[in-house]
């Protein structure tokens, strides 16, 4: 349809097929979903151990160019990938995607579903709660926060006995240690399992954490873009004795628990690593996890259905799992592992899985195959590289954007200019030589949009050839659906079939700050790193506590290539700043902070949530994209 309605209008105007339909389509028995509503259900992760003996599909990347804060199609590439292989070329294939958080959809760059006629449907289910994933990352969060806190005032406030005999549960009237008590006392190297024997010294060694505050790190959160939260001060009411202390909150999705759904393999696995998580060190500089406070099997409880892909569909009817969030920038930003691998048994061996990583290639791109790879042990067989005209221009000179993501919308789109998208490839040329570090294929698609000229069309296509894709190909999916993706499915197809030398960008053996500079110069083409005392110190920490054979997580803007947002194209000669250093030794990775990373986004004078509205009458959303 011409002009192509608003994306929930489409999405609004497409019967979806009840979910059980689908879901009997691709192959699940009735007793293997968990039904959420009409469209929507939760998939058991029992079909992994069914199909175990099943052969794997290929697994394509959709990763992008750095984009404008508007986003250039990824999303919707993945969608209308998925319905050209499905649909019209008739094989198998599943698209696994992130759940997207409300701070976006409230803020700037809106949804996450997709968009025009290549969409998960309902866009607005998609979009808003889904099936309580992240509500469920926040409650499970943020009582690991307050289990922290209460501690400390526990522990400060209490005498050892007194804290020994509320500690130690009574059964039947008599004391016993619970499974998490047991392994702390081992780990102490207190080997006893009867209460009553723990002499006095025991006792304190036992009962007390001696968490410095100075050295928490585990924050609160919520999936909401609340600039204020960025720095509080907790703990101010007189019932706190005093206990104060300078706080954050983050956003929902840079929750470490979001990472550990993304990453795990199992239920066990992921209580493992729920357990892990180390949250501050004590007085003696030793970390103190999730599991010395106890609170272990209670995450795993809050996290129990969260584990479970939701299966959904696209506008043509063609399955997807939503999964996972984190965002790119300030997280790994990739889609659950769980998800892609149930989904590449689904396809069948001659199918294919494709999946999405945030932002800009340097970032998502990396952090899918350094982080998530490593963690699945899946080896990709394609990367489609999406890239736009608008941001090309915006690469090569044109209105730099990174302020106002309306103005970009309407200068850029609108003029015809060959030697701004000419400069501009110089951006694309170095997303397609990092993705070449790793060994895989390289499908250029352009995300072709109505302002677009046929000239400016052939010259990025031609471009990206000469630079080394595989193939580069435009795409009308979001104005034709599936059938404006069947050229980049042949494309991906080709690609598939090419010998794959996938390989990691760098050992886990190396230092950390190695790492970090490996990432550094050869993905963002920085001349070297500057770390701060702070970020050094925590560095020398972790590598002395055995944190330190860990693949690296880095915060940076997805703006540029640079920590600089305003600089364009390919930046060179920047000393990369890195401000600060964390560890998620649950989700299992080291977590520097480029710059003035933000984990907390804030929401611009003008968001969309001005636009988003509810009829009371039809109970229908509006103003969502
Ligand atoms: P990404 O996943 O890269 O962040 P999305 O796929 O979410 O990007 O697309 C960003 C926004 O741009 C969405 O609102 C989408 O509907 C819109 N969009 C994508 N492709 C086109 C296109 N070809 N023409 C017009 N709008 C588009």
């Amino acid at each position: 349809q011409t002009p192509v309605p608003s994306d929930i209008e489409i999405s609004r105007g497409q019967s979806p097929k009840a979910i059980d339909v689908l879901a009997k389509e691709i192959g699940l028995h009735a007793d293997e979903i968990e039904i959420y509503g009409q469209t929507k259900a939760k998939v058991r992760l029992s079909l992994l151990e069914r199909l175990k003996d099943q052969p794997d599909g290929k697994y394509v990347l959709v990763a992008g160019i750095t984009p404008t804060p508007l986003g250039e199609g990824k999303s919707t590439v993945a969608v209308g990938l998925v319905q050209a292989l499905t649909a019209h070329l008739k094989v198998n294939s599943f698209a696994c995607l992130r759940q997207p958080s409300q701070g976006p959809t409230f803020g700037v760059k809106g949804g996450a579903a997709g968009g025009g006629y290549a969409q998960v449907i309902p866009m607005e289910e998609f979009n808003l709660h889904l099936t309580g994933d992240i509500h469920a990352i926040t409650a499970a969060n943020n009582l690991l926060a307050a289990a922290i806190d209460a501690r400390i005032l526990h522990e400060n406030t209490q005498s050892d006995k007194a804290l020994y005999n509320r500690l130690v549960p009574l059964v039947n009237g008599v004391r016993e240690f619970s499974a998490i008590q047991l392994a702390r006392l081992k780990r102490l190297g207190i080997n006893k399992s009867d209460p009553s024997s723990l002499t006095a010294e025991e006792i304190s060694k036992f009962v007390r954490l001696d968490i410095e505050p100075s050295t928490i790190t585990w924050q609160r959160v919520v999936d909401t873009n609340d600039r204020y939260l960025r720095k509080i001060t907790i703990g101010q009411a007189s019932t706190e004795k005093g206990f104060s202390r300078q706080a954050q909150f983050d956003i929902a999705v840079a929750s470490e628990i979001m990472a550990v759904l993304a990453l795990t393999s199992s239920l066990a696995d992921m209580k493992e690593r729920l357990g892990r998580m180390v949250v501050a060190n004590d007085k003696n500089g030793q970390p103190v996890t999730a599991e010395d406070l106890g609170v272990t099997g209670a995450l795993a409880v809050l996290m129990k259905d969260a584990i479970k892909p939701t299966l959904m569909q696209t506008l043509e009817g063609t399955p997807v799992f939503v999964h996972a969030g984190p965002f790119a920038n300030i997280a790994h930003g990739n889609s659950s592992v769980l998800a892609d691998k149930i989904a590449l048994k689904l396809v069948g061996k001659d199918g294919f899985v494709v999946t999405e990583a945030g932002f800009g290639a340097d970032i998502g791109m990396e952090k899918f195959f350094n982080i998530k790879c490593r963690a699945s042990g899946l080896v990709p067989s394609v990367v489609v590289l999406v890239a736009t005209v608008r941001a090309l221009k915006m690469h090569g000179g044109g209105p730099n954007v990174s302020f106002c993501a309306f103005l970009v919308k309407q200068m850029i789109n609108t003029c015809n200019n060959l030697q701004l998208v000419s400069d501009g490839c110089c951006n694309l040329q170095k997303q397609i030589q990092i993705a070449q570090l790793f060994g895989i294929p390289v499908v250029v698609v352009l995300n072709v949009f109505k302002t677009d000229s046929p000239a400016e069309i052939d010259l990025v296509c031609t471009i990206a050839k000469q630079s080394g894709a595989f193939d580069a190909v435009p795409c009308s999916h979001w104005s034709a659906g599936g059938k404006g993706a069947v050229d980049l499915s042949h494309a991906v197809r080709k690609a598939a079939n090419q010998q794959n030398n996938f390989r990691y960008l760098y050992e886990l053996e190396l230092p950390i700050v190695d790492k970090i500079r490996t990432i550094a110069q050869k993905v963002y083409g920085a001349q070297d790193v500057e770390l701060s005392p702070g970020a050094l110190s925590q560095i020398g920490r972790y590598s002395h506590q055995g944190f330190d054979k860990l693949p690296i997580c880095m915060a940076k803007t997805h703006l540029s290539l640079s920590h600089q947002p305003e600089r364009k194209g390919v930046p060179t000669g920047f000393i990369l700043p890195i401000s600060d250093v964390r560890a998620s030794i649950g989700a299992g990775f080291i977590y520097p902070l480029v710059g003035t990373m933000s984990t907390m986004p804030g929401l611009p004078t003008r968001p969309c949530f001005y636009d988003i509205d509810l009829d009371p009458d039809t109970e229908q959303v509006k103003g969502l994209f």
